[in-house]
């Protein structure tokens, strides 16, 4: 507890210049979580999770008490309104839906007391943060140039994190009149900042849906203005089973194995 509040205090004193932890979308698997941060250990000093700490996976509350123990900033995603019971969950598929009310009959009160608290856009220095898109924090895919180059009028700072559609990439504006080209996240690969506008999405640590089952994640260095996306596979099965112990939809089981 004390090297969280110095931490924060740190943040707070001397400003944006700082190693941040980029994660998105860990829905509740601890295992890929865990992997994670294993991964990255003594990389970072802050973490940014860009929503969707519950839904599909069998760990909500660990997931949600392991972000809670880290100096962190958290967005409200959809599937964390999901569990809140802030969305009509009837236009879910059936499966999602299962998850779904498993989720809320499995979070502990004070864990939705997290989650009712989490803000969907943050704004800090060079970054905005959200969800999904600048434009519908909560709900807007962004998976090709088209739609992100909407989403560049809808944020003020030169840099945006994105999470929701659980595919890494990084879509740039190339030039004033708002054409935007989608960039291939190279892995472990410095990406420096240049100046150009850009939109950013780490990828999913618990469910990616790039036929690449790695858990996905990203750091970024404020102070010199470099990111880079990463991945590192992870036990598969041991999620797998916890999700088969608690009756979770086969379908859910059978995706993590094939990043779908
Ligand atoms: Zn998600």
């Amino acid at each position: 507890m004390q090297i969280l509040s110095f931490r924060l205090l740190r943040f707070n004193n001397i400003g944006l210049d700082m190693r941040i932890l980029v994660i998105s979308d860990i829905h509740a698997n601890l295992t890929a979580f865990k992997q994670v941060l294993s991964d990255a250990e003594g990389e970072w000093d802050y973490v940014w999770c860009l929503g969707d700490v519950v839904g599909y996976g069998p760990d909500p509350n660990e997931c949600v008490e392991l972000l809670q123990t880290m100096p962190h900033l958290c967005l409200a995603g959809n599937h964390d309104w999901a569990a809140l019971g802030r969305l009509d969950i009837r236009t879910f598929n059936p499966d999602a839906r299962r998850a779904v009310e498993w989720t809320q009959e499995t979070l502990k009160p004070e864990n939705i007391e997290f989650l009712e608290a989490l803000p969907v856009t943050f704004v800090i220095g060079n970054y905005t943060l959200v969800h999904a898109s600048p434009r519908e924090p909560v709900w807007e895919y962004i998976l090709e140039p088209l739609v992100a180059a909407l989403n560049f009028p809808h944020f003020e700072t030169p840099y945006c994190f994105v999470g929701h559609t659980h595919q890494p990439v990084i879509y740039e504006q190339v030039s004033t009149n708002g054409d935007t080209r989608a960039r291939e996240p190279r892995y472990r690969e410095a990406h420096k900042m240049n100046g150009q506008r850009q939109i950013i999405n780490p990828g999913s640590i618990g469910q990616p849906r790039d036929q690449n089952p790695d858990a996905a994640y990203g750091i970024l260095d404020t102070e010199t203005g470099v990111f880079e996306h990463r991945r590192i596979p992870y036990d598969i099965a041991d999620v797998q089973s916890r999700m088969r112990d608690y009756g979770l939809p086969d379908r859910l089981v059978t995706r993590l194995e094939h990043g779908w």
